[in-house]
C-alpha cells in the first residue's frame, strides 16, 4: 500500500498556526487509531535554526537525537506520539548541503544539477523517508506563505507527489485568512480566494481550506468560499480563534475536518476518541484557583523564544486545574544599582514561583543571581533550567560558600572560580562547529530526593540537552558541604545534572530541558511539582495575610 499524505500550505499571511493546525490534525487523525507522522520544510537558507536569534527565529526545539528544529515540532509532539528526528524538519539550507555535497563527491556523474528535477527529488526523497516509517499518514508542513519565491521547490515537489502518487493518497490543506472588516461589518472572502489563485497558478487544487477568522463562519460564507475555490462545501473548515490552543482540535473535530480527510484518502478508520483532551479544555475553562509565576530570562519580550517552556507550565497548571498567570521579567531589570541595594526584591514579592529558564550569554546574569538568592532565601519555590541551573550554583557558591568570584568561564573566562565551565575544552577535546551537548542523555537519581520523588521513585530518566557549559566537580564537596545536594548525574558520573536545596520547599535547577519533554496530557512531572509547590506557597502566604490581617484588627 502506498504511503498517504496530508500536505499543509498556508497563505495570505504567516503567524495563522499553521504548524499548530497540522498538529492538531496529526491529533485528531491519532485519536482514531492511526499511526500518524509529521514534518515541515523551511524555505530558508539557514542549515538549521540552531545558529539563529530566539527574536529572529523563536524557540529552537529539540528532538531526542539532538536535531536542532523549528518550534512547530514542538507542537507536533505536544498533540501527537510521532516519532520525531532530525529527518521531520528539513531546511532549504540542509537540502542544498545534501545536494553540494553529493555534486562534489560526483554522485550525479556530470550531469547539470537543477532545482527541478534535482532539488525536488531531494525533497520527495525527504518526505519518502519519514512516511517509510510505519506511518499509515505523513502529514507535511510547508513552511512561508504561498507566493514567496524561497517556498515554490517544496510546492513544485508537493505537486509533484500528487502526480506519482494520486488523488487518494495526497490532500492539500491549505491555511488562510478570512479578517473581519469592522467598517463593511463582515467577514471577507477575498483574500482566501487570492490565495487559492496563488496555489493553482503553480498547479495545485486546495482540496480542503482552513479559514482562520475571529468569528464562527456562516454558511453562507462557506458556500462562497467553495463556489470560488472549488472545493467541497463541507471543506471549508472554520478555524475559529480560541482561548486555549488545546481546543484547536476538538473545533476541527466538530467541522469534521478528520472525516473529509480519511473519505479523500479512501481510509477507514474508527470514530475518535477525544475524551481526553475535552476534558483537559473543561478543567481549563474551570479552574478551581490559580498560581502566579515569574520567568527570569533574557528573551523574554519575544514569549515564542520561550514556547515549550510556557506550554509546560501551562500543562503543569493544568494537572492541578490552576489556571497560570505568568509574568516575564527581563533579568536586566532584576540588577542591583550599587553593592547591597536590594530594591529589586519589591519586583519579586508577588509572585507563588519563580523559574530561570536556559539563555545564552552574560546580559542579566546579576539579575537572574539576585532573582535566585531571593528564591533561596524568602524560601520561594524555584526551578532552574540549564542556565537556570547554573546560575544557581554560581548564586551559592557566592553567597553560601562565600567564593565571591565565583561564576562560568562563559561569562568571565578570567574568573578563579570557574564553578560552570566547558569540561570537554578542558579535557582537550578538539571540536569544530557543533560544540554543544544535545539531545536525549540518561540521568541517574538519587534516592529519597526531591527529583526522584517528583519522576515517581524513578531511578533513571532521559531528558534532552541544548548547553556548552557544565557544572565543574572540582566545587563539588564545597558545594555540597555548603548544603547544595547533587541529585542526579549522568551514569559515569562525568556531569552533573540536577542540583536542589534539601529543606528549601522547592528549589531545583536542572542541566537539560524539560520542557520539551512536557505534553498536555502527559505534563512533565518537574513543572507540575514545581507549579504544586508554587501553589502551596499561594496558600501559606495567602494564610498568613489572613493572619496579618486579624492581628491588625485585634490590636488596634
Ligand atoms: N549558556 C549556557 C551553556 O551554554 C546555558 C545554555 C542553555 O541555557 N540552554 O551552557
Amino acid at each position: 500500500m502506498s504511503a498517504k499524505y496530508v500536505f499543509v500550505t498556508g497563505g495570505v499571511v504567516s503567524s495563522l498556526g499553521k504548524g499548530l493546525a497540522a498538529a492538531s490534525l496529526g491529533c485528531l487523525l491519532e485519536s482514531r487509531g492511526l499511526r500518524v507522522n509529521l514534518m515541515k520544510f523551511d524555505p530558508y537558507l539557514n542549515v538549521d535554526p540552531g545558529t539563529m536569534s530566539p527574536f529572529q527565529h523563536g524557540e529552537v526545539f529539540v528532538t531526542d537525537d539532538g536535531a536542532e528544529t523549528d518550534l512547530d515540532l514542538g507542537h507536533y509532539e505536544r498533540f501527537t506520539h510521532a516519532p520525531l528526528s532530525r529527518d521531520n524538519n528539513l531546511t532549504t539550507g540542509r537540502i542544498y548541503e545534501q545536494i553540494i555535497l553529493k555534486e562534489r563527491r560526483g554522485d550525479y556523474l556530470g550531469k547539470t544539477v537543477q532545482v527541478i528535477p534535482h532539488v525536488t527529488n531531494e525533497i520527495k526523497n525527504a518526505m519518502r523517508k519519514v512516511a517509510s516509517n510505519g506511518a499509515d499518514m505523513t502529514i507535511v508542513e510547508i513552511g512561508g506563505t504561498v507566493g514567496d519565491i524561497e517556498s515554490l521547490p517544496f510546492l513544485e515537489a508537493i505537486r509533484q507527489m500528487r502526480q506519482e502518487l494520486g488523488r487518494e493518497n495526497t490532500v492539500f490543506v491549505h491555511l488562510t485568512l478570512v479578517p473581519w472588516i469592522v467598517a463593511a461589518q463582515e467577514l471577507k472572502t477575498k483574500p482566501t480566494q487570492h490565495s487559492v489563485k496563488e496555489l493553482l497558478s503553480i498547479g495545485i487544487q486546495a482540496d480542503v481550506l482552513m479559514c482562520r477568522s475571529d468569528r464562527p463562519l456562516s454558511r453562507d460564507i462557506k458556500q462562497k468560499i467553495a463556489a470560488f475555490c472549488n472545493v467541497e462545501e463541507k471543506a471549508v473548515i472554520g478555524a475559529t480563534t480560541v482561548n486555549s490552543i488545546y481546543e484547536v482540535p476538538l473545533n476541527f473535530a466538530q467541522e469534521g475536518v478528520d472525516a473529509l480527510i480519511l473519505k479523500y484518502l479512501h481510509k477507514e478508520a474508527p470514530e475518535g476518541d477525544l475524551s481526553r483532551w475535552k476534558a483537559l479544555v473543561e478543567r481549563c475553562r474551570h479552574p478551581k484557583d490559580e498560581v502566579s509565576i515569574a520567568i527570569v530570562g533574557k528573551y523574554v519580550e519575544y514569549e515564542d523564544s520561550y514556547k515549550s517552556l510556557k506550554e509546560a507550565l501551562t500543562h503543569g497548571a493544568m494537572a492541578q486545574n490552576l489556571k497560570l498567570k505568568l509574568t516575564w521579567l527581563e533579568a536586566e531589570g532584576l540588577e542591583s544599582a550599587a553593592p547591597g541595594d536590594r530594591s529589586y526584591e519589591r519586583q519579586l514579592e508577588e509572585f507563588d514561583g519563580i523559574l530561570v529558564p536556559g539563555g545564552f550569554g552574560k546580559r542579566g546574569i546579576e539579575g537572574m543571581l539576585n532573582t535566585i538568592r531571593y528564591a533561596r532565601e524568602k524560601r520561594v519555590p524555584y526551578f532552574g533550567i540549564c542556565l537556570g541551573m547554573q546560575t544557581a550554583c554560581i548564586e551559592f557558591a557566592r553567597n553560601v560558600c562565600g567564593l565571591k568570584d565565583a561564576n562560568s568561564s562563559e561569562f568571565d573566562p578570567a574568573t578563579p572560580h570557574r564553578v560552570i565551565y566547558k569540561l570537554r575544552e578542558l579535557l582537550g577535546v578538539e571540536e569544530m562547529g557543533g560544540t554543544m551537548r544535545l539531545g536525549a542523555w540518561t540521568c541517574v537519581l538519587q534516592e529519597d530526593s526531591l527529583a526522584s520523588r517528583a519522576y515517581g521513585g524513578a531511578t533513571e530518566i532521559s531528558e534532552r540537552h541544548r548547553h556548552r557549559y557544565e557544572f565543574n566537580r572540582e566545587y563539588e564537596a564545597l558545594l555540597t558541604g555548603g548544603g547544595l545536594r547533587i541529585s542526579g548525574s549522568t551514569p559515569d558520573g562525568t556531569y552533573v545534572e540536577i542540583v536542589e536545596i534539601p529543606g528549601h520547599p522547592y528549589f531545583l535547577g536542572c542541566q537539560f530541558h524539560p520542557e520539551f519533554k512536557s505534553k498536555p496530557l502527559e505534563p512533565h512531572p518537574l513543572f507540575r511539582e514545581f507549579v504544586a509547590a508554587s501553589y502551596r506557597n499561594r496558600e501559606v502566604r495567602k494564610g498568613k495575610h489572613r493572619l496579618e490581617a486579624v492581628e491588625e484588627v485585634s490590636t488596634r
